[in-house]
């Protein structure tokens, strides 16, 4: 059985009723009976047996960490020290990671495990699972629907049962639209709170690596243990990590929702209902829910989408078939090996987007694209801050709809792209969102309720969530 909270999970270790040794062996076996829903690249059996015997030996001692025997599973793009990864690419299939990312370091060293990596989109691009060079992971819920993407696969080991909790990462939604199609909890943190070394990187300055969860104090505490400042990444901010978990008692808050968000014309009818319905029972708890407005909400996606693609276009030149990655058995030349390395290693949403960023940052539209996003970037910073200094948090739906069909055609990409709607201006403006579970809708499903806060303010935007999650 998985364990409802990582506090179930502590007593039953501290009572002897379990080991960390017999956690790993259930949740192997459970990955194994769910082999069909494509979850995990790679599993790491002697890593992590490993692991359960020393973090058994230090409960037996008393010196066990914050996550002791927490089954944990790592999106396929952060490193891990003598293990595979590949960001789901053909790219970089067979390559093994030189050095461990700050944030499994931090992991390993709270006495969490790591089972194995999960699938997500090809560097992390993507809404749905689909553009792995592995396949997608299936949704838990329902086999025939996406699991979201990019981090579908962590979020789907979580809602699966086969692991507490697992990393992933957020660059437009990439944890918070898995989070909600799958039912579970998942959290962006503020851009700088957590390190980037040894994240596979698609867009620098909105990417930020995050927990899943089956519970808000559970995120919250692995928030809190993967936060702070590291050496090896200097965007990482040296503030002093506050304390997350457990999160504190309820006080009466000010709640902001977008009026454009509601009325926007994707939003199922449901989800809105439902929304509302919860702003009735907040106002009714001593509440206070105010509705502001969002003049920006259509710019979001464009903005998000320029901005990211350029950095991608720059983070993936490095990927040439001489340093890291596929190499080229065809090349007769050193331009024909990087092209032939590049087109044969980047599956097809990769490319488009290298092109796209490409194209932006050319010096004949550097200034009408990329320039131009770089300062409406700054207008949506500026006005979501200032919101935020109205109101403590500002909450909406995570996403438009419950999970989609896998396997649908899109002649058109950018239908896609609009997925991300509501989740992309968390990262656009830097900020903290966590996406709480909701539902169910009356096709069965979940979604996510949405929740942000201002920069650094994770005890406020986890204290907002649970207000929101107790209803
Ligand atoms: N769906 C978004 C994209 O494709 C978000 C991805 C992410 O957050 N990594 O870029």
């Amino acid at each position: 059985m998985i364990y409802p909270s990582i506090d179930s999970l502590h007593s039953a270790l501290r009572a002897g009723q379990t080991s960390c040794a017999e956690l790993v062996e259930a949740a192997l076996q459970r990955a194994a009976e769910k082999a069909d829903l494509n979850i995990f690249i790679e599993l790491f059996p002697e890593t992590a047996r490993a692991q359960a015997l020393s973090v058994d030996a230090k409960l037996a001692a008393g010196t066990a960490g914050p996550l002791a025997g927490v089954i944990m599973a790592l999106k396929d793009n952060l490193c891990f020290k003598g293990h595979g990864v590949s960001a789901s690419s053909n790219m970089l299939r067979g390559f093994e990671s030189q050095f461990t990312a700050t944030v499994v370091q931090k992991l390993v060293d709270a006495d969490a495990i790591i089972l194995g990596r999960t699938g997500c989109d090809e560097f992390a691009m993507g809404s749905s699972n689909e553009t792995s060079a592995y396949g997608p992971v299936k949704n838990p819920l329902d086999p025939s629907l996406t699991p979201g993407g990019s981090s579908g696969g962590s979020a789907a080991a979580v809602a699966a049962g086969i692991c507490h909790a697992a990393l992933g990462s957020d660059t437009g939604g990439s944890i918070r639209q898995p989070a909600a199609f799958t039912g579970i909890y998942g959290v962006k943190p503020t851009y700088g709170r957590v390190s980037r070394h040894g994240v596979i990187a698609y867009a620098s300055s909105f990417d930020q690596v995050g927990p899943f969860a089956r519970s808000l104090d559970d995120l919250a505490l692995i928030t809190e243990v993967i936060s702070g400042v590291d050496a090896f990444d200097t965007t990482c901010s040296e503030r002093a990590v506050p304390a997350m978990a457990p999160v504190p008692a309820e006080r009466p808050f000010t709640f902001g929702y977008y009026k454009e968000v509601l009325d926007n014309p994707a939003l199922d009818a449901e989800i809105r209902q439902y929304f509302f319905d919860r702003v009735d029972q907040l106002t009714s708890a001593g509440h206070r829910v105010e509705a502001l407005d969002f003049p920006y909400l259509d710019a979001l996606v464009p903005i998000y989408y320029i901005l990211t693609t350029a950095e991608a276009s720059s983070n993936l030149a490095r990927y040439d078939g001489v340093h890291i990655g596929h190499r080229s058995e065809q090349a007769t030349d050193l331009e024909s090996l990087y092209k032939k390395s590049r087109s044969e290693g980047f599956g097809e949403e990769v490319q488009r987007r290298i092109l796209l960023g490409t194209f932006v940052l050319s010096a004949g539209y550097f200034d009408a694209f990329y320039g131009k996003a770089q300062k409406a970037r700054r207008v949506v910073r500026d006005a979501t801050l200032e919101a935020l200094t109205r109101v403590d948090a500002l909450i909406g739906p995570t996403t438009p709809h419950t999970a989609f069909p896998l396997g649908q055609e899109y002649t058109d990409p950018t239908v896609l792209y609009l997925e991300d709607i509501f989740t992309v201006q968390a990262p656009i403006a830097g900020i903290p969102a966590v996406s709480i579970p909701a539902g169910p809708h009356s096709n069965g499903l979940p979604f996510g309720m949405q929740i942000m806060a201002g920069p650094f303010d994770e005890p406020k935007m986890f204290q907002a969530a649970h207000i929101l999650d107790r209803l």
